[in-house]
């Protein structure tokens, strides 16, 4: 089919405008590598490159095309016959191969990065306009502010449900959300403890391999799924949810079934793991809220993540639960385009991102929230760049943040 239906819902189309950088001209292009009739080089893997991986076109296809799938596969044969420059090729192995992988290396580097936003080299560096000359200001604004208490301290523990017992869940406290967003998993945690859940946090966890799978390292995917596959596993007894605060991450751990289904000894076990992964949106809607002990009385917009509308198709749930505090939910017009995070697309692709979050701006601010709420960390960055670009004076929540306020 060539239909072009998903070409207004490609937010790299929008912002380019080149055939070539649509859901439609990417497919071609994939055809047309595979049956030998173009190579596969720096135009090909430039377009591909440029893709968000954000399923937009996906949900807008009538005919059902698959487009996450053929992402991956095509990212993971780039990453097999493709040369890219010599550092680039370094410093993306050594991000996706150690840093990532491991939580002990994540934490030291994450120590350092927090060493220069807090020693005042990052204002120095802001103030002589170092940054600008640099051309990384843009990237200096979207890292994201390092904590002072890691999540990975509490691993291996067990937070009792308050009152009387409703579910168990083992939570995903995530990589990078460990290092820059403990506080939203101390917060995820309250949450549901509140509502009478008890929280297990794996101690033998590890990254989802969300950034693996989408930068076409299938392989490393495949090793960080089979390890929190036995993370939960060790555990007992039974958990009814594997829940996670982040929509890529959920995304990634519902695609585990799919990931290992040529592998003997995990095909089974990951299909079963799949069964219970829930965002903690759906899970919480799932059980049904308890009654908070204050309103919030605001008014909201929601953006939705794209790994949580288009991948796992979760978009009442979200709202549902804001409403259920008391928050006034405006919807702004394309709630659920992509704001141009997509991991580390922003960094990596930072023009264009930059351009696709003006376009999401544009529809924020004709709401004028005083809060603009998600459900995904690296939709909370990019969003809190994009309303002080807009000077906005709107904050950035996640779901989770708000109903602990209201509990
Ligand atoms: S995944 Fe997103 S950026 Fe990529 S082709 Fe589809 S809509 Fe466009
Ligand atoms: S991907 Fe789907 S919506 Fe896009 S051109 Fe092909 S058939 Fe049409």
């Amino acid at each position: 089919m060539h239909c072009g239906l998903c070409l207004d819902n490609c937010p790299t189309y929008r912002a380019l405008g080149t055939e070539m950088d649509s859901p439609r001209g990417r497919i071609y292009q994939m055809l047309q590598v595979d049956e030998g009739r173009l190579a596969l080089g720096d135009s090909f893997v430039t377009h591909i490159d440029r893709c968000l991986g954000c399923l937009n076109c996906q949900t807008a296809c009538p005919s059902g095309v698959q487009y996450g799938h053929l992402l991956e596969t095509t990212r993971a044969q780039i990453e097999q016959s493709y040369q890219r420059p010599r550092l680039q090729r370094k410093l993306r192995e050594h991000f996706y191969a150690h840093v990532l992988p491991s939580f002990g290396k994540l934490s030291r580097s994450a120590k350092w990065l927090r060493f220069y936003q807090r020693s005042g080299l990052q204002s120095l560096a802001r103030a002589t306009g170092l940054l600008k000359a640099m051309g990384v200001a843009e990237l200096d604004e979207l890292s994201p502010r390092i904590e002072s208490d890691f999540s990975f301290r509490d691993l291996g523990k067990v937070f009792p449900a308050e009152g009387e017992r409703r579910g168990r869940v083992a939570l995903l406290i995530g990589c990078v959300s460990s290092v820059a967003f403990a506080e939203l998993n101390r917060a995820t945690i309250r949450v549901l403890t509140k509502n009478g859940i008890e929280v297990c946090i794996p101690e033998a966890q590890s990254c989802c391999g969300a950034l693996h799978a989408h930068a076409g390292y299938l392989d490393l995917a495949r090793v960080q799924a089979r390890k929190n596959i036995d993370a939960i596993s060790k555990i007992s007894p039974e958990f009814d949810a594997v829940v996670s605060n982040a929509a890529g991450c959920g995304a990634a751990m519902k695609e585990y079934g799919v990931l290992l289904e040529h592998d003997a000894k995990y095909a089974e076990r990951a299909r079963e793991f799949v069964t219970k992964v829930r965002d903690v949106t759906e899970y919480l809607a799932e059980v049904g809220l308890r009654e908070p002990k204050r309103k919030l009385k605001a008014r909201v917009t929601y953006s939705d993540p794209c790994h949580l509308a288009h991948a796992q198709g979760i978009r009442k749930q979200p709202r549902a639960l804001l409403k259920a505090i008391g928050a006034e939910v405006i919807e702004m017009p394309r709630a659920d385009s992509c704001c141009g995070s997509a991991g580390v697309y922003n960094v990596v692709q930072n023009e264009i991102s930059m351009k696709i979050l003006d376009e999401k701006m544009d529809f924020v601010a004709m709401v004028e929230p005083e809060i603009v709420v998600t459900a995904n960390v690296g939709c909370m960055l990019q969003l809190s760049a994009g309303t002080k670009r807009r000077g906005l004076h709107a904050e950035v929540k996640h779901v989770i943040e708000l109903l602990d306020q209201a509990y």
